[in-house]
């Protein structure tokens, strides 16, 4: 399949600014708006993609996700475009981007929108491991979803019978005066939709929707991080005429005793005595993925780090991996036996010259800031 190209639905220059972006953005989509075309498909397919190509570059991380892993990168990011999406979710976009300003022209939708009784889609968050984030897993989770109540179709009326409200009746706005203005608001008793239950369903008590169970599988993906989410297509809440959301995953992965992730490399922290530090031994430490051998080399110093390539996160937008970062705490003896005090004094006169350097470096720094207070001079 061949990725949409958001500049181009747009029509604008791959380094078109904000403005010339939102520009562009409102002149196509008040052209394509589904009021100003109403029946016309081909319209209502443009308008869709109109605001999916606006949504993505208005954002100037979506953007710059965009540009560099086009549309399959921002999916594995949990973007999930309008594609699936509700006439409602597009329209919601649409006044959010343009708020109140075309509110008076484009009125339909909003009586339209009020008479869903539930949002569709569905979030839920779960908690992995370190190691599950890692390696990828499956996970079945079980989870209740809204279905319309049978009883009424979903309107929360018995029988399913409703008719014209009669406290704003039928408009689905009530006016109020101040003074000499009159101001008008959504009428609370519909919502906005002109219609109201004379008598409520004894089923749903009038919420219009029952509960359901259930249990499902799903991929967790190698590599995912906390607040990744994962997108799972028609598992939603079931609305009155068919459709039904998706339903959002977010991941939450737990923190790890021994390891830390940042961006895609792992770090860990191995303690080593400083005599094998001394020597450079080649020791056997425990990694996430198995048992390595750290070769520490002659003289290696506290918090050195030793990198395993390839051995993190794999990155799920470019499916590369990160490494392993192995950092060295050097450990010393507290407590000396007689037999080991005497071994380590040897050990330091063996090493003659070497015990002194510091001294002679000190030197040479008095020598040096001397100097500086003797330019002042
Ligand atoms: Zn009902
Ligand atoms: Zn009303």
């Amino acid at each position: 399949m061949v990725d949409i190209d958001y500049y181009e639905i747009l029509e604008v220059d791959r380094n078109a600014s904000f403005e010339e972006i939102k520009k562009a953005y409102r002149k196509l989509a008040l052209k394509y708006h589904p009021d100003r075309n109403p029946g016309n498909k081909e319209a209502e397919e443009k308008f869709k993609l109109i605001n999916e190509a606006y949504q993505v570059l208005s954002d100037e991380e979506k953007r710059a996700l965009y540009d560099r892993y086009g549309k399959q990168g921002l999916e594995n990011q949990g973007f999930s475009g309008f594609e699936h999406s509700s006439y409602d979710d597009i329209m919601d976009f649409f006044e959010s981007v343009f708020g109140q300003a075309f509110g008076g022209g484009f009125g339909t939708h909003r009586s339209r929108r009020r008479q869903e009784k539930y949002p569709l889609d569905i979030s839920l968050e779960i908690e992995i491991s370190f190691e599950e984030a890692l390696f990828g897993t499956q996970k079945e989770i079980e989870y209740s979803y809204k279905v319309p109540c049978e009883a009424c179709s979903g309107t929360g009326a018995k029988g399913g019978r409703l008719s014209t409200c009669p406290e704003c009746h039928g408009r689905g706005q009530i006016y109020y005066r101040q003074g000499f203005m009159t101001f008008s608001q959504t009428c609370p008793r519909c919502g906005g939709s002109g219609e109201s239950a004379t008598e409520r369903c004894e089923e749903c008590g009038g919420k219009g929707f029952a509960t359901k169970r259930e249990t499902i599988k799903i991929n967790i993906p190698e590599g995912i991080n906390s607040d990744n989410r994962i997108r799972v297509q028609a598992r939603g809440n079931l609305s009155p005429s068919g459709l039904r959301g998706d339903l959002y995953i977010y991941v939450h992965v737990k923190e790890d005793d021994h390891f830390v992730r940042y961006n895609d490399d792992i770090y860990m922290e191995v303690p080593i005595f400083f005599t094998q530090a001394a020597l450079g031994e080649t020791i056997t430490i425990p990694t996430p993925r198995g048992e390595r051998e750290l070769k520490l080399h002659p003289g290696t110093t506290d918090k050195e780090q030793f990198v395993f390539k390839g051995e993190g996160f794999k990155n799920i937008n470019t499916g590369r991996y990160g490494d392993l970062i192995v950092q060295v705490k050097l450990i010393f003896p507290k407590k000396l036996t007689q037999q080991q005090r005497e071994l380590l004094e040897k050990l330091q006169e063996s090493f003659g010259v070497e015990s002194k350097p510091h001294e002679e470096r000190f030197s040479g720094i008095f020598e040096k800031v001397k100097k500086w207070f003797s330019h002042k001079d």
